[in-house]
Formats: structure tokens, sequence, C-alpha cells
């Protein structure tokens, strides 16, 4: 296909606006899949990615279409990572393509993630198609969110395309529109080859299969290629394009979306952004900006059942081949045995894995408090980077200590607006700026991410009613007075529970916690203390009294089946429940003692 036939984009839109559905509705007007193989959410390949409606990798689709001017364009879709942890794959998938289509739900709006996308798009020097979505529904209001387009993005909406995804209204003009106003890609097919690798995923018959944009050159089966960033070389088994079906073709050429096989073993020896050259006629200069993602968020994951521990380091390994973000090592904590700590690209993408753990391998997990990474400065001049705050080393050697930063961006209806500015201020948050933008404003704040990683987004949506939408970008480490806080139950720390906090507020946490586990752990026949301590000082303190009788007890003896059925919830109970020195503490224990509220 000539480079003027081509058109290569992507869709930016906050979730649930109706990205999904609108690649759908291309395919199908295009019928670029047969009507019999069509089901719903076509790019949208994992189920876990279907469900919570959020897209992981990149995803691609080539899609043939007829113009009215009667000629034939070649457009290709890249769906990229709608989410801030994969930010940086979005950042790279956006340089893959020339334009996007900017998606805003008519009935909604432009949020948080539409503008955090959208400078990611403008960044790229995108060409932008501004999309009105859900006009079927009796809320569409096109001025008002036309205008909120010019106001909050300042770009030009009066050519906005009025659609419905669902019914297909409207979707033969966003065609017209990609082919009319998104430039053509630009690429020299006699240069030496240059391509792009914009994703990578692993696939159980093919291996690894890697996403590739060419932008000078043409690449073969074959070819001798090599990875410029990494320096491995490989042969090139197969080219192909997605239809989203893999279907093989003999070369790509300048402006080509595609992809390749090439016996690469792992996901992990690809790296998202590496440019693509050939062995033998290498090109001058590597794409610029390559940078690996690096995993922020780290918690440490533990089999409920110490005897699950092989199949848990089996499904991390899975799951790391195809996710070269997700970071490991194994774990032993004195009282939860064998584990590994997990390092993951942001909050969901720790849900992300846990998830697939627990639903795809069968495995209950024990997840311990989210923590970041902390920059501890040494008195002795050294500097380490703390993962786990069990590692904290003693404070008397410890001179200053780090923590990361983000800008925060909040979208609420203003009459949430008081909530939001409250719950950013209690979390240590500094106002950065407050817009208005019709009925809602737009906060900026600068916040601790420590603070945020715990259940900052929970409580966010709690008290604006799922109203507000929030997105964040970290921007850097700052000194503050951090101390680790150590949980004691019956004497004995609970390092599963130990985490970095600001000094001011490790009472209140400190409080907090301690009357959360003494609802949380069962009584025992013996009192239990339960502290909070900062390098040896108590700072909280709870009692769990013993426990007087048997729970059965007050069942007098008369129901059998209740008393049976007591029993056994009693049973249940106890397997999901860990033995820390004399005391059991149930798994769940863990999960809301780190909870705020
Ligand atoms: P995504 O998160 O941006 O990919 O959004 P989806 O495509 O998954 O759409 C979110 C929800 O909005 C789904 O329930 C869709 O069925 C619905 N939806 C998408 N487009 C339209 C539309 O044009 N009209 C109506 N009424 N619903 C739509
Ligand atoms: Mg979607």
């Amino acid at each position: 296909t000539p480079l003027s036939h081509i058109r290569n984009f992507s869709i930016v839109a906050h979730i649930d606006h109706g990205k999904s559905t609108l690649a759908d509705r291309l395919i199908q007007m295009t019928d670029t899949v047969a009507e019999r193989d069509m089901k719903e959410q076509m790019l949208d390949s994992m189920d876990i990615e279907r469900e919570r409606g959020i897209t992981i990798k990149a995803n691609t689709v080539r899609i043939d279409y007829t113009a009215e001017n009667g000629e034939q364009y070649v457009l290709n879709l890249i769906d990229t990572p709608g989410h801030v942890d994969f930010s940086y794959e979005v950042s790279r998938s956006m340089r893959a393509v020339e334009g996007s289509l900017l998606v805003v739900d008519s009935t909604q709006g432009v949020e948080a993630q539409t503008l955090a996308n959208v400078y990611q798009a403008i960044d790229a020097d995108h060409e932008l198609i501004p999309v009105l979505n859900k006009i079927d529904l009796p809320a569409s209001d096109l001025d008002r969110v036309a205008e909120q387009i010019e106001e909050v993005i300042g770009i030009d909406a009066s050519g906005a395309i009025p659609v419905s995804a669902k019914t297909g209204q409207g979707i033969r003009e966003v065609l017209e529109a990609i082919v009319a106003h998104l430039p053509p890609p630009e690429g020299d097919a006699d240069a030496p080859l240059k391509a792009m690798l914009v994703d990578s995923k692993y696939d159980p018959y093919l291996g690894v299969v890697v996403l590739v944009r060419i932008m000078d050159g043409v690449l073969k089966k074959g070819d001798k290629i090599r990875m410029m960033q990494t320096g491995a070389t490989y042969n090139v088994e197969r080219i192909g394009v997605f239809r989203p079906a893999m279907t093989v073709v003999d070369a790509l050429g300048p402006g080509e979306i595609g992809f390749i096989t090439a016996s690469i073993k792992q996901v992990r020896d690809t790296r998202v952004g590496d440019t693509i050259t050939h062995e033998k006629r290498k090109c001058e200069k590597a794409l610029p900006g390559f940078k690996p993602s690096v995993p922020v968020v780290f918690c440490g994951l533990f089999p409920v059942d110490s005897a699950e521990f092989e199949s848990l380091r089996d499904a991390i390994e899975k799951l790391a081949l195809n996710d070269a973000s997700f970071s490991y090592e194994m774990e032993n904590s004195a009282a939860l045995g064998f584990g590994f700590r997990c390092g993951f690209l942001g909050l969901l993408h720790l849900e992300v894995i846990r998830d697939r753990i627990e639903r795809e391998y069968d495995i209950e997990l024990i997840t311990t408090a989210p923590s970041v990474v902390y920059h501890v400065f040494m008195k002795d001049g050294s500097v380490t980077e703390l993962h786990n705050p069990a590692d904290m080393p003693d404070l008397t050697y410890v001179d200053h200590v780090e923590e990361p930063r983000i800008k925060a961006t909040i979208l609420v209806p203003d009459e949430f607006l008081g909530d939001v500015l409250k719950l950013c201020q209690d979390r240590r948050g500094i106002q950065i700026d407050l817009t208005y933008a019709g009925a809602r404003a737009m906060v900026v704040y600068d916040l601790p991410l420590n603070e945020v990683v715990f259940d900052f987004y929970d409580r966010l949506k709690s008290v604006t009613k799922g109203y507000a939408s929030f997105d964040y970008e970290i921007t850097g480490y700052r000194t503050d007075n951090l101390v680790k806080m150590q949980v004691l139950v019956n004497d004995e720390p609970v390092d599963a529970l130990s985490m970095m906090v600001h000094r001011d507020r490790a009472e209140m946490r400190g409080r907090a916690m301690c009357e959360k586990l003494k609802d949380l752990i069962p009584r025992h026949m013996f009192k239990i203390p339960i502290q909070a301590a900062i390098g040896g000082k108590v700072i909280a303190r709870e009692t769990l009294s013993a426990m007087r009788k048997d729970v059965t007890a007050k069942c007098y003896g008369g129901d059998v089946t209740r008393k049976k059925k007591l029993l056994e919830k009693q049973k249940a109970g106890k397997k999901k429940m860990r033995q820390f020195g004399k005391v059991e503490i149930p798994q769940q224990a863990f999960i809301s003692a780190l909870k705020m509220d």
C-alpha cells in the first residue's frame, strides 16, 4: 500500500466512554470480520480486561476501507492501555501512530483520563478528531461537551463528530474523517530498516509475538534483525498483520503496523520502545526516548496455605513471562513463611496480577501492605532503595528518607469539591491548582505516592459517589519525616504489617490499626496485647481480652444443626488463619487492617 493510502490512529478516551464499542463498530462497518465471527469487545482479549473494562496490552487491528472517493485505504488502529499504571506503554504506542480519535461520552464530558491521554497524544504530535459518543441517550448534550473540550483541553471542537457507537450512527463519518483529516505516515522504503517495538505478548503456540511499526525500510521473513537497545539478534520467522486475527503477509513496509515472531523466548527479552533494525544494514540512529518501565509499588504475596508455595512460584513465573514490568523475588517472612516480594507499575497492575493468581491458578493469597520505593540516606553516606518496610534499617543509622511524590489531577462536580479537598489535605497533599469547567472543578494536587497506594482511590470514589475521576503521574522524590511503624501482636512483631508512615500521622495510623486488629483477631484463651511501635517505642495499644466460653455454649445444647453449623463455620474460618507465635490471625485481618477510614 502506498503511504498516501495508510492511516494509523489510536483512540483516546476515559474509561467507559465507549472506546471498545467504537472499535467494534469500526471493525464491523468495514467488514473486517465476518458477521458470524464478530463478538463484543473484539480487541479486549483477556477475560480480566473485558470484565474490568481496561486494556492492559496494546492491541491492534488492520482495517481495509473503501472511502467515498472510491479509493482503497488501510487503517491501522492501535488500542492502547487506558490506565495510568501503563502510561509509559501508552506514550510509546502513541508514537507509533499519527492521529487519535478523542472519544468523549456526550452525557458525561471530559474526565481525568481523557485529559491525561489526550496530553500524551498532543505530545506525540497527533492530529485529533473529537468524537462525541452516546448521542442515542437522552442525557446527551453535544453543545456543552464540545464547549468543555475547547475550554479544558484547548482544541477546536467545531468539527466534532456526533456518534452512537451503540447504534452505529455517525460511524461512516468517523471513517471519512480519518481518511480526510489524519496525515498519512512518512517513511523511506529504501533506507535501512528502522522499526519501533510497540508491544509484545506471549502466545503459547508461537512464542513471543512482537507488535512493530515500520518507520523506514522493509522487513521480510528470514531477515536477520537486531534490537538496538538490548543488542540481541534474531531471525524473523513470521510476519503478519492483525485483522484482528493474525494473518501472515510477505513483508511490512514504511508506515505499516504488524507483528513478527522470531523464536524470542520471553516477553522480558523485548523492550517496549526499542528500535529494530537489520543486522547487515543498520540504521544510524535509534528512535528517541527509550526508557524501561520500572515498578513503583511493591507488596508481598504469600500463599494462605504454605503448601501452595510451589504452585505460587509457578503462577508468578508464568505471569512474568508475559509481563516485563512485573518484577518478583523470593521473600521469607517470619510471620508468613515463604512468598514473593513483587513490584508493579501501580495499584491496578497489582490488583490485576493478584486477581489472576487467585482466579486462573486458584491460589488464595495474603497480600501485604503495598509500599512505594523509598530512598534511604544513611549516615555513612550510602543510599539504598527500600522496597520493603520490613528491611528499614535502624533509625540511629539513618540520616534521612525520601519518598516519591505525584501530581494528581482530579475532576469533580462542584458539590463534592469540599470533600475532595479535605481528602487530599488529610493525605498530606499540597494544592497546586484549582480551576472550573462548567459545573465541575479541576483540582491539581501534589501528593505523596504512599498516601495514594493504600485506598485513596476507594475513598475518592466514596466521598464523591463515584463522580470524580482521577489520574496521576510521578514527579520526583522529596525528603520527609518518615519512620517505620511496627505492629506487635502478643509482643511478637508481625513484619507483614510493618509500614512506612509520616511521623505526624503515626499515632493516628497506629491507633486505627490496633483498634482494627482488635476486632479482626478472634479471642484466644489468653489476653493478647496489640501494639504499634516506632523503633521500640510503643505509640498505640489495645488489649484483646481472653475468651470466656466455647462459641457453641450460647446454643443451650438444644439445636443440634445450629451447633454443627457453628462448628463448621469455625473450621472454615480456621483454614484462612495464620499462626503467629501463639496467636492465630485471620487472613482477612491483613487486608482490612491496612485500609483506613
Ligand atoms: P471503554 O471503557 O471506553 O472501552 O467503553 P466501552 O466501549 O466498554 O463502553 C462502556 C459502556 O458504554 C458499555 O456498557 C457500552 O455498551 C456503552 N456504550 C458505548 N457506546 C455507547 C453508545 O453510543 N450509546 C450507549 N447508549 N451506550 C454506549
Ligand atoms: Mg474498553
